[in-house]
């Protein structure tokens, strides 16, 4: 047996005026869960509320949060010192949460009398959908519910598994757009905290969006981009010269080359954040890194995927993977989080990709000068979850910034097609981002995703910054210093 140190947040709404931490000392057996030691717990002070029933994974009944992740009590490994509380949900008694209102918001079967069986296809593919045990962890920790009246993520999932059952009479599709389908802004947090595994994102949002666009039920903003990609190759208007234009398509290191690899710009790097490219290549060059960059890309298609828009995606996956594979280049580097996300995940690629953040870290970096700022960083989704990069920004961003302070992590609204299609939404979630990077005390936002900037620059008065702009200018100011001592 082992002694271990579990704080538990209690509250008991008739009486208490908020939630307050409440540490208990008991004993577990080697490889004891949290269930385990919140029935120790429980034997100490029989007032603790908590919910379990199978103990095995099967029922989701024990969700809770342990140190502020969403896990199952039954299966999570408990550690001394951790601290218990409840899923961010409404909370009848200290770890019991009102599962109702997203229980009842779940379709049921509307079945047809003497319906068929599914075919072994339909099986196959409503399956991955069924594992769900209605934990709602996933519901816990979606931002579009803190903002919109989402059904949320499990509900999505439940809409897609009827739809692809003949036996269900339901119109699934337009009962899901009603539902906040395209309320979904594609962090993917309800995928990464599921204990099932459950793809919600990719495999539910995504195709029920595309078969809503097959139902002529896609959002105008939405039909509007993708015009805009199948006529130009590009989903952001051009206003401006762009990247592309402004760069010939190999890029020599100052010195001697250490690694060549192709630049997979992005539309809104090409035509909308330029300056920000431009930065990061004189941040490869100043570390020895040869840059191709062939001018015949095009979008990635993230925008059409996104939203359910894919008839003509593959044109433009062909012309890209074509781009640098007719180059020779075996390792292509993009630094807009969504590019990244979706070349590594939704591209069959014969290259490796790699993010900016990436390839610096493979190489490592002269070391800039220290600029004199409070930077805080915002994890874009699709470098956190979509490509799990969130050490390597942090650490260039501490070589440069002589302060660096953490924001706790949050969708900032911008993504899944939410800022075109319901733009309402992407400020709500938008504000709240400005509203923590105020008080985090930073007096710079950094990140690394063109989408995320520009929106969260409307909602903070603090100057926000891509961090291949901020490596840059912390190399001007090493140069200045080292002119100022010459
Ligand atoms: S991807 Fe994010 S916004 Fe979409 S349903 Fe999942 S948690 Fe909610
Ligand atoms: S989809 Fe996953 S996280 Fe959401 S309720 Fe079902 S099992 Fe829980």
């Amino acid at each position: 047996m082992t002694e271990i140190t579990v704080t538990v947040l209690r509250f008991n709404p008739e009486t208490d005026a908020g939630p307050h931490p409440e540490e208990y000392t008991v004993e577990v057996h080697d490889g004891a869960r949290v269930l385990h030691a919140l029935h120790a717990v429980h034997a100490q002070d029989e007032t603790l509320a908590y919910r379990y029933c199978c103990g095995s994974g099967q029922c989701g009944s024990c969700a809770v949060q342990v140190d502020g992740a969403p896990v199952l009590a039954c299966l999570a490994e408990a550690k001394d010192g951790m601290v218990v509380g409840p899923l961010a949900l409404p909370v009848v008694q200290d770890l019991e949460v009102d599962l109702s209102p997203y229980l009842e918001r779940l379709a049921y079967i509307d079945p047809a009398p003497c319906a068929a069986f599914p075919t072994k296809e339909e099986i196959e593919a409503i399956k991955p959908l069924r594992d769900c045990i209605e934990c709602m962890a996933c519901v816990s920790v979606c931002p579009a519910l803190l903002v919109t009246d989402f059904a949320g993520p499990t509900a999505m999932r439940q809409d897609l598994r009827l739809a692809l059952d003949p036996r269900d009479t339901g119109d699934r599709i337009n009962e899901a757009v009603k539902e906040g389908l395209f309320f979904c802004t594609s962090c993917q947090r309800c995928w990464k905290v599921c204990p099932k595994g459950i793809e919600i994102p990719g495999k539910a949002i995504e195709r029920l969006r595309e078969i809503a666009n097959r139902q002529g039920l896609s959002l105008p903003r939405h039909i509007d981009v993708a015009e805009l990609v199948r006529t130009t190759g590009r989903s952001v208007p051009r206003t401006k010269e762009t990247f592309l234009e402004e760069v010939p398509g190999v890029i020599e290191p100052e010195g001697e080359a250490r690694a060549t690899v192709g630049f997979f710009v992005g539309c809104m790097y090409n035509g909308r954040l330029p300056d920000a490219a431009l930065d990061m290549i004189e941040v490869m060059r100043r570390n020895g890194i040869r840059v191709v960059v062939p001018h015949e890309q095009v979008c990635c298609g993230s925008p059409l995927i996104r939203t359910g828009q894919t008839a003509f995606l593959d044109q433009l996956k062909r012309r890209n993977i074509e781009a640098f594979r007719s180059r020779g280049i075996d390792t292509v580097m993009t630094m807009c989080a969504g590019c990244g996300s979706t070349l590594k995940n939704d591209y069959d690629t014969p290259f490796t990709v790699m993010d900016a953040t990436e390839v610096l870290d493979r190489y490592g970096i002269e070391p800039p000068a220290k600029l004199r700022i409070a930077a805080t960083y915002h994890d874009p989704c699709h470098l956190l979850r979509g490509q799990g990069i969130s050490e390597e920004p942090r650490a260039l961003l501490r070589k440069v910034a002589e302060t660096f302070v953490e924001t706790p992590n949050r969708c900032c609204g911008s993504g899944g097609g939410v800022r075109s299609g319901v733009p309402e939404e992407a400020a709500a979630l938008g504000a709240m981002r400005g509203e923590a990077f105020e008080a985090s005390g930073a007096d710079v936002v950094v990140s690394c995703c063109p989408f995320c900037e520009f929106h969260i620059a409307e909602h903070t008065k603090l100057p926000v910054k891509d961090l291949m702009t901020l490596l840059r200018e912390g190399y001007e100011q090493k140069d200045r210093d080292g002119a100022g001592q010459q």
